[in-house]
């Protein structure tokens, strides 16, 4: 199974990617997640992205596909993944779809989350994410057993720099941007399905996983 989770910053892409994963026994490959590990080891990419993502614009796309093709190095062409928060543009779509031609995979379905602004603003300003083991918590969903440590290492939660307000606005601006033409590349290709995501997480997994079942 090849998903692509598609949609706005708080859809829950990164939550459903990783219960997703578990579920269908696939990888799941955040570029957000990658690109934030090489910022924080200081990697020659983690010195050209920090900036980028600290305004929360697109890190460009020469980098990001660069780093996708060498994480992909690794895996064999039977092997299923979910793709989160990549593509975020049309030429992404287009360097992916070369990508995976070379290694003779295809994707099954592009899934869009559908979200209201309403519960993206909720969700993102809530967000907490475990300085060490990269878990999400939520401060009113989702919250962890002691305030503000991770339930399972026991570290400290953060928030993302890039989840304060005025960040959350450019995201959205960015992703708006962009995300028209990717929609229309998916509906073309008969790969694009929406699903509701203002619903809580494990309604909107079940969905995702029906839609699964029928690949
Ligand atoms: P995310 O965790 O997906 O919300 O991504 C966090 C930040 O990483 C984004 O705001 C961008 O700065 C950067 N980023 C993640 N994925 C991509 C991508 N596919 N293309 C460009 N920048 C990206």
């Amino acid at each position: 199974m090849r998903l692509i989770l598609l949609g706005p910053p708080g859809a829950g892409k990164g939550t459903q990617a990783k219960s997703l994963s578990e579920r269908l026994k696939v990888s799941h490959i955040s570029t957000g997640d990658l690109l934030r590990d090489n910022v924080k080891r200081d990697t020659g990419l983690g010195k050209s992205a920090r900036a980028y993502m600290e305004r929360g614009d697109l890190v460009p796309d020469e980098l990001v596909n660069r780093m996708l093709v060498e994480h992909l190095n690794s895996f064999g062409p039977q092997d299923g993944f979910i793709l989160d928060g990549y593509p975020r543009n049309l030429a992404q779509a287009k360097s992916l779809d070369t990508i995976l031609r070379g290694r003779g995979m295809d994707i099954d379905y592009v899934v869009y989350l559908d979200t209201s602004e309403a519960v993206i603003i909720q969700r993102l300003s809530g967000r907490r994410v475990c300085s060490a083991c990269n878990i999400n918590y939520h401060i009113k969903n989702m919250p962890p057993k002691r305030d503000m440590v991770c339930d399972k290492c026991g570290r400290p939660l953060q928030q993302r720099v890039d989840d304060r307000e005025e960040t959350i606005k450019n995201r959205l601006v960015v992703y708006l941007k962009e995300v028209a033409s990717l929609i229309d590349y998916y509906e073309q290709r008969k790969k694009l399905v929406r699903i509701s995501a203002d619903d809580d997480a494990p309604v909107v997994l079940n969905k995702i996983i029906e839609l699964a079942g029928r690949a």
